[in-house]
């Protein structure tokens, strides 16, 4: 499995910033430091074509954050401050990591991911919550369009709605979006998915793998010839925005959940990274690896 990687996924980050910018880095060394039998290749990014990110975005938007023009209320939106100067050659290389992993499977890979992305959170005119550009619409969008794919289905368990991608793709039949989070949380004000399953604060893994799975039962129903995982590990215990109390037993059996759906439809899969912040963040950096390494031998 190819992983997209770039420095500058952690160091596009300002120091100050009280986003644990670390992360990124962390899972890469950890992944790097066991053998994973060759399955995990780390592939470093090129940055994101504009035009690709014209499909999910309105050129005014787009071309304001790349001429360093967005209003200081746009940029609060976001967070990620204070901004480095390498803010707009991250996105681009993020967004890039995402596009490339889409390019493998197009190229015939059942499995592809980014060490990153997973930016549900952006709309088609602004960014909201460390979201700048969204990469699952940019995505679905070039599937679509550009490529020759039927139907994405889009599976968000971040414990955030993917309020962003709802509403950019609200009016596309052949994108199904799904998103499982928690009720009272990030955003306030939630769209509307294909699917919603908004969870009550608290949940512990037994409750939350029943509802996962009556969920799943109703996605069996949809057509898909791609799918792409939103894979927070937010829903964890210890993190710090999350609300919800899954444990690392809770959250591999959510993994192994939806390994077994995508194969069961032999549906190729990319995993777009999402949200995790537990403080240490070296919980949310063991759930991310055992994420990569589980989906690592991906095939149907
Ligand atoms: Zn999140």
């Amino acid at each position: 499995m190819n992983i997209y990687y770039h420095p500058l996924y952690t160091y596009g980050i300002d120091s100050n910033s009280s986003f644990p910018r670390e992360r990124y880095e962390l899972i890469r060394n950890s992944l790097e430091a066991e053998s994973n039998n060759g399955l995990i290749n780390f592939v470093e990014p090129i940055k994101a074509d504009v035009r690709d990110i014209y499909r999910a975005h309105t050129k005014d938007y787009v071309d304001r954050f790349l001429n360093s023009k967005l209003s200081n209320k746009e940029i609060r939106e976001i967070g990620l401050k204070p901004w480095s100067s390498a803010i707009v050659d991250r996105t681009m290389f993020l967004t890039g990591g995402s596009l490339k992993a889409l390019e493998d499977i197009n190229n015939g890979s059942p499995i592809s991911s980014n060490l990153g992305g997973g930016t549900h959170h952006a709309y088609k005119d602004k960014g909201s919550g460390f979201c700048i550009f969204n990469d699952l619409a940019i995505c679905a969008l070039k599937a679509i369009n550009h490529y020759n794919f039927k139907k994405v289905l889009i599976i968000d368990l971040d414990v955030h709605q993917g309020d962003g991608t709802a509403s950019i793709l609200s009016s596309i039949d052949e994108i199904f979006t799904f998103s499982m989070h928690c009720k009272k949380n990030f955003p306030f004000v939630k769209q509307k998915s294909d699917l919603d399953i908004s969870l009550d604060e608290g949940l512990n893994d037994e409750h939350y793998i029943q509802i996962l799975k009556k969920s799943i039962s109703k996605l069996e129903a949809i057509d898909s010839d791609i799918i792409f995982f939103q894979a927070g590990v937010d829903t964890l215990k210890e993190d710090r925005y999350g609300k919800l109390n899954l444990s690392f037993d809770g959250l591999s059996f959510r993994n192994k959940l939806i390994y077994e759906f995508s194969k069961r439809r032999k549906n190729p899969v990319i995993i777009f990274m999402g949200g995790g912040y537990s403080k240490p963040i070296n919980k949310t950096v063991k759930a991310f690896v055992e994420l990569f390494t589980f989906f690592s031998d991906y095939s149907f």
